[in-house]
């Protein structure tokens, strides 16, 4: 995969911004370190990102840290207090995510000219900086964090050169420069290359659900956060007015007890209902959620609560109206009546749906409008440039102002 790849699909603009900035910074070193090298987006993410950026001749290295399963659980808790969902660390927890971060810091080879450390489990790295400017690249919602265990972060985050957040509203008030950059998605991975209509087909056809009428569909987690309940309620009330079909599908949740729990009453409150589809997905079920997106009419996705919402950027992207829950990042990307629609209850989701079943022109016009808004603004081509950008930016950091 190479940037040339992506010409015909980027902005050119923005290729060719890419190639300038890269051009200034060939050979020089680049270092992404994060806690894990497969699943969850950021893994994803650098999967996609660090050859390209390797392409481009910039001397790029991803290093993952090694960590204890009590440390990956304190970190997981502190990851939940962040998000103003868990408890605060104990001492002999604080003392343990700097002593496994030590550890790392002897193994890891840190000596770059541009450090990224994404997250806050490997963000103690710091303290073991000799040279070169570092990033703080967080990924998660820190809006409403346990205020301790802020603090605590704080310290260390207020050592770096620059911090990075996916959206304005999910940053925390820092001394050092901020950035925002939003997530992105890879055009040309499995789960959002184009496909042939066979291909689409086929996928329906093995999970039996008929094309020749409408399909509504919501992929998510069975997380009560995405309201899969809800989604069924407006579609039963849609449902009264015109013939749909609805498509819910999501990951097994084995580990996840809560999601077992709404896995069941999302089965209990669809049964008998043939309409409805419920469909459990294996892990790496890229191309068939690819498939089920590109085949849908409308994609739904009622959060209640939310991160930013990559299935909505992916939905977007297939030219699919979305009609979301407005909240978490979704009106960074759902631009109400342009590109889908934001719904605040069962009833509204309800009545947008019958809007766009009965106004297929309409659904067209938002899916269009949502490819181009994904294209210029969410696609892994302009993360990468925002990144190079940044880097430049911070070592110029006290210089004069410079225009990127
Ligand atoms: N996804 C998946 N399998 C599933 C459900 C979701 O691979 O069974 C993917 C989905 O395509 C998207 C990501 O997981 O890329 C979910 O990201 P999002 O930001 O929408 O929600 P999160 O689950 O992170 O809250």
């Amino acid at each position: 995969m190479s940037l040339e790849d992506y010409k015909g699909i980027a902005e050119p603009g923005e290729l060719r911004a890419i190639e300038c900035i890269a051009g200034k910074l060939k050979g020089r070193t680049m270092l992404h370190v994060n806690s894990t090298a497969v699943g969850g987006g950021v893994a994803e993410l650098l999967q996609r990102m660090v050859p390209l950026i390797k392409e481009l001749g910039v001397d790029v290295r991803w290093s993952v840290i090694k960590g204890t399963k009590p440390f990956f659980e304190v970190t997981k808790n502190l990851h939940n207090a962040l998000q103003g969902q868990g408890r605060q660390l104990t001492k002999k927890e604080w003392d343990l995510w700097e002593e496994v971060n030590r550890k790392n810091a002897e193994k890891v080879d840190l000596d770059a000219d541009c450090v990224f450390i994404h997250d806050p489990q490997p963000a103690l790295l710091i303290d073991s900086k000799k040279r070169g400017v570092w990033v703080w690249r967080c990924h998660i919602d820190i809006s409403t964090p346990d205020k301790t265990t802020w603090y605590f972060l704080k310290r260390e985050v207020d050592k770096y050169d620059a911090a990075i957040f996916s959206v304005a509203r999910f940053a925390q008030a820092t001394p050092i420069p901020q950035f925002t950059m939003p997530p992105s998605i890879d055009p040309l991975s499995e789960k959002n290359i184009e496909l042939t209509n066979e291909e689409v087909r086929e996928v329906y056809e093995r999970f039996k659900i008929p094309m020749g009428k409408p399909v509504l569909l919501q992929v998510s987690r069975f997380d009560k956060f995405k309201d899969p309940l809800g989604v069924i309620d407006a579609f039963r009330l849609a449902r009264k007015y015109n013939d749909c079909s609805l498509v819910l599908a999501g990951g097994t949740a084995i580990d996840d007890p809560e999601g077992a729990k709404i896995l069941k009453e999302v089965r209990e409150k669809a049964a008998g209902n043939p309409d409805i589809h419920i469909l459990l997905l294996p892990p790496f079920s890229d191309r068939e959620i690819n498939a089920l997106q590109r085949g849908a009419t409308i994609v739904l996705q009622k959060s209640l609560r939310e991160g930013f919402g990559l299935v909505v950027t992916e939905a977007l992207w297939k030219k699919k109206p979305v009609i979301a829950g407005d909240v978490g990042g979704i009106p960074l990307q759902v631009i109400d009546g342009v590109t889908g629609y934001l719904v605040h209850s069962v009833e509204g989701c309800a009545y947008r749906i019958r809007q766009l079943l009965q106004n297929p022109e309409l659904g067209l016009r938002l899916g269009e409008n949502g490819k181009e808004h994904i294209r210029r603004n969410f696609l892994i081509t302009g993360h990468i440039k925002n990144y190079l950008a940044l880097w430049v930016a911070t070592e110029c950091k006290g210089d004069k102002v410079i225009y990127l």
